[in-house]
């Protein structure tokens, strides 16, 4: 059943069937009979304006309208007119008979008629073509995969895609999602005979950064028109570094002994690429020496020369002295394609605030401004996209603002928090060295030569053997900042998380990061344009395994990194308190226990339920080899994330298995900072949290992620209300992406609780309860994707995903800081406890069991939670532990009580 998990349900395709053909379709629920309440029955009709389809029935209304809808799908999949139509039965069309199928001929003929190859229709050739694959791939059983393919030209993409046992492509273009899509349109010409509307994707197999021009005149007058150039719109060590980056190539800049007296220096710099190495390249500094080299490296790669196309008296280029902004949508207007600026979100803390923003043209997304208000960020953007262009931009238009580092002095606390806070680029840096056991970074000043401005101070930073890009700024200070940026984003790169599968992966914990991600990116397929760059910061899903060599499927995925503040806090359980990924993951989680005990109890067989009742009286308990590994993108925040700050960190922790106890910072309970980032360790000064607390004012205290897991480790991820029907589930395994250290995780996740080999502790917790050690691993990526870069620089982005597998497998997304979705008001996210607990009561209907039923009886959520005795006898254990081994007193970051008494 998992295989068709993230497949569109047959109602949205229905409805997107009806919306495009201009009828009307509905499902109606035509009869239901409630002879027996533990066993209803529901028949549903699909209708496409008066045409009615075959009834399905069900034991839910929801089944009975996802069948109807599918048998409905099924039936016009069959005409030759439906969207799902392959033309390779000989052209044997049955006759047309239905009036709105008739109608709808008319229609799509008057429109796209000149487009077709031949009359037979097969899809709407505005429709996305990647989609369209997919759909077909869907209805027919066949795996659609697209793959990246190798690509040698510097600045290009390729892509394939495998559909069933054939491949299609690769073809070429600037862009990943361009390229994907062109190979869709090649698989899609021969599968189903379909085009896409003209001029619809007739572009250049060509890079924005770069691009193929006829030789010079001279090679023109010697009648050699063959003879091309690379034209270069982009830095070429940029390019270059794009490159190997892109192809997991090591890159390496080798400075040459120079020659000349002192006042007339000749610099000359070498590049290696993997085991390649290049002509030298000199220069009067040692950029322009740097610069050149990379040029040579280039023509190599291209096969062909290159030229700069910033060098005057260039055709092609246009002088920028006005607002970019409204140069690039002239260009926009003029060429036909759309200008659209892509909100990434801001960075820093409040007072340090930087917007970012990119320009998309067309299908080409270009590198990211920022600014210090939205309208800075804009400009710069537009400025960087015309330079792509091959503009000349003026110096003033697109210099970057100043870092506003240096005109406010940071808060000496803000370092003390993790990396992922917004403290300064330089901090960062040296924490990420420290994390990666990295040498220490090195700034060096770089001196302006022609093609920088005077004005300006230049820096870069150099760690180990690698140097980094430069970055400028009207002082020192300012110009350190910049480049520590630069170092941080491509080290981020090297050592983070990507986002494409690589099959050469090995461990079963990158192979694990991979499927996330994966999962993740056709998810986000579905989600709103606006979140794609945001909420994206951390990413967490739990993952099954269906016996031990099975392959593991993402049953839930949760995205975001914020919490509620107490002014958002409502007493009806409507809200969502914590939208950390992996707080939104577990409780996604929960949702598809409530599918699979529903199957259980309606004793459904179309499924396998994950669930078995093994003994009479015996709570349910998972069937036997079903796992579940839990999979965060970066270390949980709290206990396990602070040794990133730790000022010395020697190397001996790298090679260490065993769990750490040094200093007395670790260990300890952390809240989570309100609206913000990074976690701060409870006082004990601080009392009980109480509404009228929370309501003058008062920081609201909610658990760090390291510490809820670590809970999870005692108590299982299945929750107080849950434990009433199923024993407790422990995860087996815990991946990180980034910041992985066994030695702190394995601390914040369990050891805190338990590090005794002899289980006291464990051996005294009621009924099934113990301390569970998952096993740790770190999960790499191979692949970079550009949005793992915006997910680096989006710090403050509020919006939070979740999905999970079984009945509804939609995307649903909300504001993290306000725990509600932002467009539909006052409608409360299904993750809410309001909404959890309504779920659960939904699932207990269908069971026999007084002892669940008891459930539907209590008063109200709380009075329902305290059916869990054993649990709660537990939970009393745990707290009392790390209170006594001086963690921190847990009751200190209680919800008031008074917030779970709705029912
Ligand atoms: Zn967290």
């Amino acid at each position: 059943m998992f295989g068709n998990l993230v497949n569109k349900n047959a109602r949205s395709a229905f409805k997107e069937y009806g919306e495009h053909c201009g009828a009307l379709a509905n499902i109606e629920v035509a009869t239901s009979s409630t002879e027996n309440p533990h066993n209803p029955k529901f028949v549903a009709v699909a209708k496409l304006g008066d045409r009615a389809f075959l009834p399905a029935t069900a034991s839910t209304k929801k089944d009975a309208k996802e069948y109807a809808a599918d048998l409905a799908l099924q039936e016009l999949a069959r005409e030759p007119y439906g969207r799902f139509q392959e033309n390779i039965n000989g052209g044997e069309l049955p006759e047309i008979s239905h009036g709105f199928v008739g109608r709808r001929r008319n229609v799509y003929t008057r429109r796209q008629h000149a487009k077709m190859k031949s009359t037979e229709l097969s899809a709407p050739p505005d429709k996305d073509p990647v989609m369209l694959l997919n759909e077909f791939g869907q209805k027919r059983g066949q795996l659609v995969k697209f793959e990246d393919v190798q690509c040698m030209y510097p600045g290009l993409y390729k892509a394939q895609v495998t559909v069933g046992e054939a491949t299609f492509g690769p073809k070429s273009s600037s862009t990943k999602r361009m390229a994907r899509k062109l190979a869709a349109i090649v698989a899609l010409k021969t599968l189903m005979n379909w085009e896409p509307a003209e001029g619809l994707y007739d572009t250049p197999e060509e890079s924005p950064h770069w691009s193929v021009s006829p030789g010079g005149p001279a090679q023109m007058a010697q009648g050699d028109p063959a003879q091309r150039k690379a034209v270069l719109y982009k830095d070429p060590i940029m390019l270059l570094n794009e490159h190997c980056q892109r192809n997991q190539l090591k890159i390496s800049y080798e400075d040459l002994p120079h020659l000349g007296p002192d006042h007339k220096k000749t610099f000359s710099c070498q590049v290696i690429v993997g085991e390649r190495s290049f002509k030298e390249g000199s220069g009067p500094t040692k950029i322009v020496a740097k610069k050149n080299a990379a040029i040579h490296a280039l023509e190599s790669l291209f096969d062909m020369p290159v030229e700069l196309a910033s060098k005057p008296g260039q055709a092609n280029q246009m002088k920028v002295d006005r607002h970019p902004v409204s140069i690039l949508n002239e260009y926009g207007q003029k060429k036909g394609v759309k200008v659209e600026f892509e909100d990434m979100g801001h960075s820093g803390p409040d007072h340090l605030r930087t917007f970012n923003f990119r320009a998309v043209v067309g299908e080409v997304t270009y590198d990211p401004g920022n600014g210090r208000n939205k309208k800075e960020a804009k400009r710069e953007a537009a400025a960087l996209a015309l330079q792509s262009l091959g503009f000349e931009v003026n110096v003033d238009l697109s210099k970057k603002t100043p870092t506003t580092a240096e005109e406010t002095s940071i808060p000496p606390e803000e370092h003390k928090l993790p990396l992922t806070d917004g403290n300064s680029a330089v901090s960062a840096l040296y924490e990420l060295c420290q994390a990666h056991h990295l040498p220490h970074p090195e700034a060096q000043e770089v001196r302006p030569d022609e093609k920088r401005d005077p004005a300006l101070h230049y820096c870069a930073y150099k760690v180990g053997e690698e140097l980094y890009n430069v970055g400028a700024g009207l002082t020192k200070k300012a110009a350190k900042e910049a480049a520590a940026q630069h170092a941080v984003a491509s080290l981020l790169k090297l050592k983070g998380v990507h986002h494409i599968y690589n099959p050469g992966t090995t461990s079963e914990g990158d192979e694990i990061a991979a499927l996330c991600w994966n999962h993740l990116s056709i998810l986000s397929r579905d989600a709103p344009e606006g979140w794609r760059f945001a909420g994206y910061k951390v990413v967490a899903a739990f993952v099954m395994q269906d016996g031990d060599d099975a392959p593991g499927v993402v049953v839930s995925l949760g995205t975001g990194n914020k919490c509620i503040s107490g002014d958002q806090l409502r007493m009806d359980g409507t809200t969502v308190n914590d939208s950390h990924a992996e707080v939104i993951a577990r409780r996604s989680l929960l949702r598809f226990f409530h599918f699979h005990l529903r199957v259980f109890f309606s004793g459904q067989t179309d499924v396998k339920s994950i669930f078995v009742q093994k003994e009479r009286q015996g709570k349910i308990q998972l069937r036997d080899g079903i796992k579940f590994l839990l999979y965060v993108s970066t270390a949980p925040c709290g206990d396990a994330a602070i040794f990133v700050n730790e000022t010395c960190c020697s190397s001996e922790d790298a090679t260490e298995t065993k769990a750490l106890f040094g200093s007395r910072q670790q260990g300890l309970l952390r809240t989570k900072v309100e609206k913000g980032e990074g976690t701060i360790p409870l006082d004990p000064q601080d009392g009980i949290q109480t509404i009228d607390g929370i309501h003058s004012g008062q920081r609201l205290r909610t658990a760090s992620c390291s510490d809820k897991i670590a809970k999870w480790n005692v108590l299982g991820v299945q929750g107080a209300l849950l434990s009433v029907l199923i024993e407790p589930v422990y995860v087996t395994s815990i991946i990180l992406g980034k910041l992985f250290h066994q030695g702190h995780l394995s601390r914040a996740v369990s050891m805190r609780v338990e590090r005794d080999n002899d289980n006291r502790f464990s051996n005294k917790l009621p009924g099934s309860y113990h301390v569970n050690h998952p096993k740790l691993e770190q999960g790499h990526l191979v692949m970079q994707d550009r949005s793992r870069e915006i997910e680096t620089k989006c710090k403050t982005k509020v919006l939070s995903l979740n999905w999970s597998a079984g009945q509804d497998t939609s995307v649903e997304v909300f504001d993290g800081c306000q725990g509600i979705a932002p467009s539909k008001m006052g409608k409360p996210s299904r993750l809410s406890r309001q909404a959890l607990y309504a779920s659960v009561k939904e699932v207990i209907k269908h069971s026999q069991d007084l002892g669940h039923r008891q459930i539907l009886d209590a008063p109200s959520y709380r009075g329902a939670k305290e059916l869990a005795s054993d649990y709660r006898k537990t939970k009393a254990m745990l707290y009392n532990r790390l209170k006594e081994t001086g963690y921190g007193s847990w009751d200190l970051m209680k919800k008031p009580p008074e917030l779970s008494h709705f029912n």
